[in-house]
């Protein structure tokens, strides 16, 4: 399978796609809208950092790519997979072949009474990997996280660091196109936060894994390519990184924050943006050679 897939246009061919997506969660008479419309599309092979305050949508984001949660409206594709309309087969076979999953909690992500070894030789026996080879391709996945050490040893018996890395080779072990890490480094010190982190670029890079890593930790997001804010269950701003070699040789990460327009032409206004100008409910546009400019209207007030 090749790291990356390029279309005409020299863009890597998007993995997920999602549009208008939203997701409504229904408690008696109360409506929760975990996310709003929200659109996303991230290139195969590529890793981004999701971002964003408590209660944004993150997770439910990440249920939904999972194809642990069902979305109420629009559009959701993993790999040709529409995740709007499966059956319970389909979701079964989506979650056992096309996806991954790194949660936070590092005890929640294996099974306490397996050594390492066996954690990863499960998924393995559920997709019918012969038994004579399977504790050999675990061994190698614990290798190539880099835990090989811990083959047999029960969670309670490894560091945080080496159960997260363990969970990465638990996810990994069917060879799925697309990786979900939810706060994967929330719980670790920042120098194992970095060995995890390590281990997910290395899944990406050596492996061409598609990383989709929801993170609080500003060391995680400030390393990948591309970080997309999520606010009030919508991508709210992205943040594109690229290195720039200076005349005296000296790399240095350039940063760039761009707000993001959707289909119909929406763009949200950062709220210090309206308050600095008092922006209020009508504003107005005016069109440049080269700018669209957003003014003040004068009459308001
Ligand atoms: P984040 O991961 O960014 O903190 P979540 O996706 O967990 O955000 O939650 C988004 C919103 O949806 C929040 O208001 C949360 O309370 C609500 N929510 C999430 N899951 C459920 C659920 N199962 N039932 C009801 N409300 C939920």
């Amino acid at each position: 399978m090749p790291a990356t897939t390029q279309d005409a246009d020299g863009g890597a061919r998007p993995l997920v796609e999602c549009e208008s997506l939203v997701r409504i969660h229904q408690h008696g008479t109360v409506e929760v809208q975990a996310l709003q419309g929200l659109d996303l599309t991230v290139g195969a092979g590529e890793m981004i950092a999701v971002v964003g305050p408590s209660g944004a949508g993150k997770s439910t984001l990440l249920a939904v790519l999972a194809g642990a949660d069902r979305p109420t409206a629009g559009r959701a594709r993993v790999d040709g997979w529409d995740l709007t309309d499966l059956t319970r087969a389909q979701r079964l076979a989506y979650r056992r072949s096309v996806v991954g999953f790194v949660r936070q909690q590092t005890a929640r992500n294996l099974v306490p009474y397996l050594t390492a070894r066996g954690n990863v030789e499960q998924p393995l026996a559920l997709a019918g990997h012969p038994r004579r080879t399977r504790a050999a391709r675990a061994d190698e996945l614990l290798d190539a996280v880099g835990v090989a050490s811990c083959a047999d040893r029960l969670p309670a018996q490894m560091s945080g660091g080496e159960q997260q890395r363990t969970a990465i080779a638990v996810a990994l072990a069917n060879g799925p196109r697309l990786l979900l890490a939810d706060e994967p480094t929330g719980e670790l010190d920042s120098a194992t936060a970095q060995e995890v982190f390590g281990t997910l670029r290395a899944a990406q890079r050596e492996a061409g894994v598609t990383v989709v890593v929801v993170t609080h930790d500003p060391a995680v997001s400030d390393q990948v390519e591309r970080t997309v804010a999520v606010r009030d269950g919508r991508t709210s701003t992205e943040t594109l990184r690229r290195t720039e070699v200076a005349d005296d040789g000296a790399a240095r990460v350039i940063a760039q924050e761009y707000a993001v327009m959707d289909r119909a032409g929406r763009v949200q206004v950062p709220r210090e943006y309206r308050e600095a100008l008092a922006l209020t409910r009508r504003v107005r546009l005016a069109l440049e050679a080269d700018r669209v400019s957003l003014l003040p209207d004068r009459q308001a007030g």
